[in-house]
């Protein structure tokens, strides 16, 4: 049995007709770049956040960076995220030209550590952006409250939460806005880039539609200098067609979440999900010290594995300019020694799952 980390024509040939459909649409009336199916797919999407605003933007990197932007982050500034993510999240700091702030990720849940943000708080500081990793919701609470205290922005990195919610609200609506990625592999996913940012905030919202394409009031009126960065009008009829599957594949991913766990809580650390979370498994991350042995015993099985994320990011040659050692972040430092991603998406058979329970049994099991 051969059981890819990810399966985007299993997906594709579930829904083949309506986004084949759709695609004619889009092209019938050349609607490529704005029109009618941004409009809607926008509409759609701030509905399903539970936001005032959606503007669909190029992908989830430009999303951070464009946020940023827009709430007046620049040089002489300084954005606090943490250090277990993907390097999207920081590179967008440092591209407003404000200093990267890492703090440490807390041991169970792997978001960021609450606990240690306020000791890296300077004068400089004036954003925080938490990342709901691997689809479950930071611990958003304790964040709003320091942020308040302090006069912070709360930007929330949500790529990966699609659909999350943390004590009943949705992820994304918590911050003083939140960004999304429609990377093909996330859990809301495009047929190439895309992202979008979603705000309760009319002026903060008005601003960055403007951002994002050139400045511009109008064709030719620019109000002030902005870059491109757009979601099209293919792209957005294609999410169009998911957003209406997003709900049951969701589900679906939780249910695989449950067997797995159910099946392998006893050989390896599962993922611990806080109370009061609904969590969407855009990951499912087990933690083992014979995470090398594990994986390519599973591949010799036909089952593809990940790791979220190999280096952490402080680690990475990107950042040797801030000097740190393993200790300023020892969990994690020590992660991506441990963790492995397990395949998870709605079109896995209840047979394949169980074919990757039992064989990540043995593999834990023949040391
Ligand atoms: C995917 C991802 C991004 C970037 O999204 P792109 O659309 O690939 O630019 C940002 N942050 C996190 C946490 C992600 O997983």
């Amino acid at each position: 049995m051969t059981i890819p980390f990810v399966d985007l024509k299993a997906q594709y040939f579930s829904i083949k007709d309506e986004i084949d459909n759709a695609i004619q649409n889009v092209i019938k009336d050349t609607a490529f770049v704005g029109g009618d199916y941004l409009k809607i797919f926008e509409q759609d999407f701030a509905a399903f956040v539970g936001a005032r605003h959606c503007i669909g933007v190029g992908n989830g990197t430009d999303a951070i960076y464009i946020a940023l932007k827009c709430l007046g982050i620049k040089e002489g500034h300084e954005v606090i995220t943490v250090a277990n993510s993907f390097i999207a999240t920081s590179e967008s700091i440092t591209q407003t030209g404000a200093r990267v702030v890492f703090v440490d990720c807390n041991k169970d849940t792997y978001n960021i550590d609450v606990s240690q943000i306020e000791k890296r708080i300077t004068s400089k500081t004036k954003a925080i952006i938490p990342i709901h990793l691997y689809g479950q919701p930071a611990a958003m609470d304790e964040i709003l409250k320091i942020a308040k205290k302090h006069n912070l922005f709360v930007i929330e990195d949500a790529a990966q939460a699609h659909g999350a919610k943390y004590k009943g609200i949705n992820a994304g609506t918590l911050g003083d806005c939140a960004t999304f990625s429609f990377f093909p592999g996330k859990n809301l996913g495009a047929y190439g880039d895309g992202g979008a940012i979603v705000t309760n905030n009319d002026d903060l919202a008005k601003k960055i539609r403007m951002f994002s394409n050139h400045g511009r009031i109008e064709k030719y009126n620019h109000e002030f200098e902005g870059i491109n960065s757009r979601l099209d009008g293919l792209q957005a009829a294609i999410l169009s067609v998911k957003l209406k599957h997003l709900g049951d594949w969701t589900e679906r991913r939780n249910a695989i979440a449950a067997k797995y766990t159910e099946g392998l809580k006893d050989v390896v650390i599962t993922p611990t999900v806080s109370p009061d979370v609904k969590h969407v498994y855009h990951l499912y991350v087990i933690r083992t010290k014979n995470r090398d042995k594990v994986s390519e015993f599973l591949k010799g099985k036909g089952i593809f594995t990940g790791i979220h994320y190999p280096i952490a990011l402080p680690f990475l040659a990107a950042y040797r300019y801030l000097q740190h050692k393993p200790s300023d972040f020892p969990v994690a430092h020590q992660l991506p020694n441990e963790i492995l991603s397990l395949p998870i998406y709605a079109e896995l058979t209840n047979e394949q799952v169980a074919y990757v329970i039992e064989q990540v049994r043995i593999a834990c099991q023949s040391k």
